[in-house]
């Protein structure tokens, strides 16, 4: 049992077939080289049986590699620069779609703060294990609300009234029914409470009148919504907090859901350090 407890830390589950494992390779954020890839594809050649399988957390699990060659097809990973993700009680492999890279909508970057969470958390023994998604936008393509800990950008809209014509464009392209213009009035207002934090009326209005400050909304459980962040620092010192209610009130091996159910207070999560 010790045997397999320690395979499992090392990326290898065990499968229905005797002495045969699985092995995992993480990404972080959903991102993999193309050396990384080719090296991918010389494990499964070489040890396993040609093929992987994508997992749903973007990482590429390994079948078939058999316990003699646990550790060579390991060092063939690593020494092609791929990481072997341990199975178990940690801040797991973050899910993240491409962000502000890549993506027209992005507004944030999402492989910057997938990096910085695996860096700040790895390898450290939690009650259970915690998921983590990272969305570049409300569009949320990612469905972090699916994960222990979510986290989409958004964007906080200020107009400039000197520089608004009250064309109605900007109220036009909110799903969210947050703006009002009036335009025989000239007024313009926003429902804080209504506003998704999208930036679609920031990016239609052709004067410039609406500008934002990007940031960072944080959903715990799928089920709490905390205020928006405006720097990556804040985003992690939130998170600690969270960790430090998991690990203080998990009773062992209890799942984030569990404990987040039955003990939660949201007067005990702060961004400040
Ligand atoms: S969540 Fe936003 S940034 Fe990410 S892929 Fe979807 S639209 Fe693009
Ligand atoms: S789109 Fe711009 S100019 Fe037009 S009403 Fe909205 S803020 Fe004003
Ligand atoms: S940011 Fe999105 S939801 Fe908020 S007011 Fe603008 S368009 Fe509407």
């Amino acid at each position: 049992m010790e045997m397999y407890s320690k395979l499992k830390k090392d990326g290898f589950i065990r499968q229905r077939q005797d002495n045969y494992f699985s092995m995992r390779a993480v990404s972080t954020a959903g991102y993999f080289t193309s050396s990384q890839l080719q090296t991918i594809l010389n494990v499964a050649d070489t040890y396993g049986q040609g093929y992987v399988h994508i997992t749903s957390r973007q990482s590429v699990a390994i079948p078939f590699i058999h316990l003699d060659n646990t550790e060579k097809a390991k060092r063939m990973l690593n020494e092609g620069g791929v990481e072997v993700g341990a199975y178990g009680a940690y801040v797991g492999a973050v899910s993240a779609c491409q962000g502000n890279r890549v993506c027209p909508s992005g507004l944030v970057d999402t492989f910057e703060l997938a990096s910085k969470i695996e860096t700040r958390y790895n390898n450290r023994e939690l009650p259970n294990k915690i998921n983590v998604g990272v969305a570049g936008c409300p569009n949320n393509c990612v469905r972090v609300q699916q994960n222990d800990i979510g986290i989409k950008g958004g964007v906080v809209p200020h107009w400039t009234a000197d520089k608004c014509n009250y064309c109605g464009a900007c109220a036009k392209v909110c799903r969210a029914g947050a703006i009002t213009v009036d335009s025989i009035n000239k007024s313009w207002t926003i429902e804080a409470d209504k506003c998704v934090n999208c930036g679609r009326c920031i990016k239609n209005c052709r004067r410039a009148a609406i500008a934002g400050d990007i940031g960072y909304i944080i959903i715990l459980n799928g089920s709490v919504t905390l205020p928006i962040i405006f720097n990556v620092d804040e985003v992690l010192n939130a998170m600690d907090s969270v960790i430090e209610f998991f690990v203080s009130n998990a009773k062992h091996g209890e799942r984030f859901r569990v404990v987040f159910e039955r003990d939660f207070d949201i007067n005990n999560i702060s961004a400040k350090a």
